[in-house]
């Protein structure tokens, strides 16, 4: 292990930085923390919210719930925005929404769903929170399903802090949580009265411009994270979103085929996960251990979906021919049962 106080760290952590900077499409500063993307999400709140502030929470699955839950334990007072599960966020309800809450201190959307496979129009409730007036409540983003694998153009559309996880689109383990943070987020950062240790960004800040972290950081992902940026970078940005798209797709028509029918609404349908509704007649719980069997994994319905959908990941490295062996494995497991 080197020494995370050293020049080697030094050098890898400017480099990281330097590059998700690039792939998270903004000039602002980028804080790594040691955690998974909770961590991160938490990190937002701690460092944003005080208790008593009122929140708007944008949420259309679990881990809407969950960034929302985050700020509640906290002490926000927290104003939801909900749809059912399947359906992208409705501009105008968070329109209202922020008529009814004029002092909102943030608003917390969740761009990728990956419990229900819905992307939300992301630019579209940006443009709604930044006409308010002063530029609107700080817009927190979670991005742990989408940077680096579908378009998020942090400063273009005005988000104020972005989070995302290592183990996603950026292809290496689970371990670091990345967010990057608008100069209007760092003032409430520097105001907020929320208690703070671990995930403090103060302190983050303070020691990343020394080349550190306040606490040792998981070392052996930062490297890993480093070699994830460099395959994002190398086939270029715009043709990562693309391989994403098509092999979206593919996944798409593959299961259609099958006799699947697509979870969410198509117009939203995420290109990170593909969310299925298991087909009628089929055991959906067991569905994951077929495959498993076969060497394939895919996940269940979380929540109030357990059972009733399937899902397959198919962000970061991933190809048609990966797409494939889902679908072989799939058709196999269906015929099982
Ligand atoms: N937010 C989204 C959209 C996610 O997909 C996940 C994990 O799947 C999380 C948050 C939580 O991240 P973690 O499991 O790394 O804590």
């Amino acid at each position: 292990m080197i020494n995370h106080r050293g020049p080697e760290f030094k050098d890898l952590l400017a480099k990281v930085t330097a590059d998700l900077r690039t792939v998270f499409q903004t000039e602002h500063e980028i804080m790594i923390l040691t955690g998974s993307g909770t961590g991160g999400l938490e990190a937002a709140i701690v460092n944003l919210v005080n208790p008593g502030d009122k929140v708007v929470a944008v949420s259309i699955g679990e881990f809407g719930e969950r960034l929302a839950d985050i700020a509640r334990v906290y002490g926000a007072d927290v104003a939801k925005v909900s749809v059912p599960y399947g359906q992208a966020a409705d501009p105008q309800a968070l329109e209202e929404a922020l008529d009814r809450t004029p002092d909102a201190r943030a608003v917390l959307v969740t761009h990728n769903e990956t419990s229900t496979g819905v992307t939300n129009d992301l630019r579209t409730l940006a443009e709604v929170v930044r006409s308010r007036p002063n530029g609107g409540p700080l817009l927190v983003v979670d991005g742990v399903s989408s940077v680096g694998s579908i378009p998020l153009k942090t400063d273009e559309w005005g988000c104020d802090v972005v989070i995302s996880g290592s183990q996603k689109g950026w292809m290496a383990p689970p371990g670091l949580a990345m967010l990057a943070i608008s100069p209007r987020a760092w003032e409430a950062v520097e105001a907020c009265k929320c208690p703070r240790y671990y995930f403090d960004l103060r302190q983050a800040r303070k020691y990343a411009a020394t080349g550190q972290t306040p606490w040792t950081p998981a070392v052996g992902v930062f490297y890993a994270l480093r070699a994830g940026l460099e395959l994002i970078l190398q086939e270029g940005l715009e043709n990562v979103y693309a391989r994403h798209r098509r092999v979206a797709q593919h996944c798409r028509d593959g299961a259609h085929e099958l006799g699947f029918e697509l979870f969410p609404d198509p117009a939203y349908a995420s290109n990170t996960v593909t969310c299925l509704k298991v087909p009628a007649g089929v055991d959906g719980a067991a569905l994951p251990g077929r495959m498993r069997a076969q060497g394939v994994e895919i996940a269940g319905g979380q929540g109030k979906l357990k059972g009733q959908i399937i899902r397959v990941g198919h962000l970061g490295y991933v190809h048609e021919a990966d797409i494939d062996d889902v679908l072989r494995a799939l058709r196999v497991a269906l015929g099982e049962g």
